[in-house]
Parts: C-alpha cells; structure tokens; sequence
C-alpha cells in the first residue's frame, strides 16, 4: 500500500530476537541485553500472522533480522513458514554469520534466498574489540559455509567507523576480486546507546570513494546502495549512507520489533503495538502505522543523535 507521502511499502524487517551471540560495541550495551519476559515476546504464531497481515498489505520483501536471527530457537522452520506466506517474494536474512556453517544449508532449503552478512574488520584483534567477544575465525566461516551452501549474492556489510577500520577498506573492497560477494558500507548511526563513539568515528560514504580511486560507478540494483566496481571483481562495492545523505523520500520499509512493536521509521521513537492482536486486528494495526509514517527522520549526527529509544538489537537494523 501507499503511504502517506505516496511511497509504496514493499519491504517489511522483521526482528526475531533481540539477543544476540555477539556484543558489537555499536550496536548494543557490554552486558548484553536485559532479558525480557517470554511473554512480552511475539510468539511464533504471532510473528507469521504479522507476516500474513504484511503481505496483504503489499509487503512482497520480507528481512529476518534481530539481534542475531540464528540463535533463535526454530530460526529455519520459521523461515520456512515465512517463506511460504502467500504475497512473500523473497525471504532475507541479515547475520553475523557465525552459525551460517551449522544452519546455511538448512536456511536455503527454508526457502531463504539471499544473505547479508557483517563483517568489520579482517584484523583477528580487531574483530574480537568490536564485537567484545568474537573470534573471526567463526565469522569467515561463515562466509564460507554461505557460499558453500549455494546462497547467491551475498552481501557483505561493514559499518565504517573512523579510527577503527577505515584503515582497512581496500582490504574489505578486497573480498569482492575473492569470492562472488558484493562489499557494502554502510555509515556509523549514531543510536540511543553507541556511546564508545566519539565525533571522529562518523565519516561519511565518501572516504571510500577517496580511497579506492579504481572504483567504477555501476548501475543501482533497486536497493539503497550507491554501487561501484573494482576492475576484475566478481561483486560490486556498495555505500550506504543514512547520515550523510539519506534516502527518506524512496523509503519502501516498516520494521517489526521482537517484542511486537510497529517503527514505521527506523529513528523515529513511534512504536505500535501488535502483541496480542489477531489477524483482522493486526492488519488495521499495521494498515494504520504505514500510514503514520514520516516523511523523514530528522537529522542525524553525533550531536543530532537518532530519537528511537532503542539499540540496533531491539530494533533489528
Ligand atoms: N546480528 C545480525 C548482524 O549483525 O548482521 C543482524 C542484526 S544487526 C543489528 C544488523 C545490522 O545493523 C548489522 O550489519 C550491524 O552492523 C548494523 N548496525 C548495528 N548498529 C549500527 C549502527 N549504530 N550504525 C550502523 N549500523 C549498525
Ligand atoms: Fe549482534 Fe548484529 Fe548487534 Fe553485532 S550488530 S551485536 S552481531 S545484533
């Protein structure tokens, strides 16, 4: 459906947890997540008929998101039930790929048709700083098993922070000559909690296009990417940018939290609350945030922080 300011919504996020295996400093506090009761959580029933609600609604793109999706218990089966939603085109799943060489094989046979993984760093130190507790031995793994397993165009995200790997973006940009995967980056948000950061750490798109003088622009995929090329690679670079230059105007999402709240805008604090609702409730719910949703969020800056008051986690970014 349309909303407000004609966009038409066709991508729904969909967060399936807010824990997580990881602790990426951005991203969420050191000590993890205050545990929420069971109760408050959409219930697996709920999620698919949230699913369903979507899909009538014009939802064709569905993103599996969280926190970290795959440690959630039931993760392929509820791909699965996702994917069989009547309107669903394609089914996503955004990871940090740690337990891609356990579940990629079963995740594709679910019917998921495309990953996007995160990747910060290459540096071994580095990865374990950022995430707090990670080993990249595990997160390359699961690059591998992703590819293994038969996924095509998988998507690499590396958020870029100054100070911390903008030192390594050629090596990043790399990965794209290696293996048939596209190498995205995607600016620093300055979230509710992403308190270690200070000015210095958000730098705009541009410092990759600065550095990597080989890059070719490349025509746009559909997706909010700025694409490029490196001469010979099997993928393209992507730049993101939500701070610097953002895409409000030709935004086709709504997100749902995994405790049952509607953000029609990903940095807007507008939450709706499905939790509890059946089908016919629901679809007004979700009816009623697509069209309340704004025309854009604001500014966003060290200083002109993002009003959702929530991390990424809690919010599935
Ligand atoms: N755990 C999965 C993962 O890491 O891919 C999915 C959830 S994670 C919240 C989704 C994406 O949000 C990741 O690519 C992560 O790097 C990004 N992210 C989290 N906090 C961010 C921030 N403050 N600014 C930019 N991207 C952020
Ligand atoms: Fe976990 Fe993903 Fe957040 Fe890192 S970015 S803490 S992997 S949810």
């Amino acid at each position: 459906m349309l909303d407000h300011y004609g966009r038409r919504i066709t991508y729904l996020r969909l967060s399936v947890t807010e824990l997580c295996n990881l602790r990426c400093r951005y991203c969420m506090p050191e000590d993890g997540v205050c545990k929420k009761q069971h109760e408050e959580m959409l219930t697996r029933e709920e999620t698919v008929c949230a699913v369903r609600a979507c899909a009538a609604l014009g939802i064709r793109k569905l993103r599996i998101t969280g926190g970290e999706p795959l440690v959630k218990a039931g993760i392929v089966d509820l791909c699965r039930e996702c994917a069989a939603v009547d309107g669903i085109e394609e089914v996503c799943l955004t990871t940090n790929g740690t337990l891609l060489p356990k579940l990629a094989a079963g995740l594709r046979d679910a019917g998921v048709s495309r990953l996007n993984i995160s990747l910060d760093t290459l540096q071994p130190e580095k990865f374990h700083y950022i995430t707090r507790i990670g080993d990249l031995r595990d997160a390359l793994g699961g690059i591998e098993a992703a590819l293994q397993a038969g996924f095509e165009k998988v998507k690499i995200n590396s958020v870029l922070i100054g100070g911390f790997n903008d030192d390594e973006i050629a090596d990043l940009a790399e990965l794209t000559r290696r293996y048939p995967v596209d190498v995205r980056f995607i600016e620093l948000m300055p979230m509710y909690d992403s308190g270690d950061f200070g000015p210095d750490a958000f730098i705009p798109y541009t410092v990759v296009t600065d550095q990597l003088s080989e890059l070719e622009p490349v025509p746009a995929d559909g997706g909010v990417a700025k694409l490029y090329r490196l001469p010979g690679a099997l993928g393209n670079v992507g730049l993101i940018s939500p701070v610097s230059a953002h895409f409000c105007a030709a935004c086709n999402r709504i997100r749902i939290t995994a405790d049952g709240k509607i953000k029609p805008c990903l940095h807007s604090s507008d939450e709706i609350s499905i939790k509890g609702q059946d089908y016919a409730g629901m679809l007004e719910t979700i009816r009623s945030a697509i069209l309340a949703k704004p025309q854009w969020h604001g500014e966003l800056s060290y200083t002109e922080r993002s009003h959702a008051a929530r991390n990424m986690n809690q919010i599935g970014g």
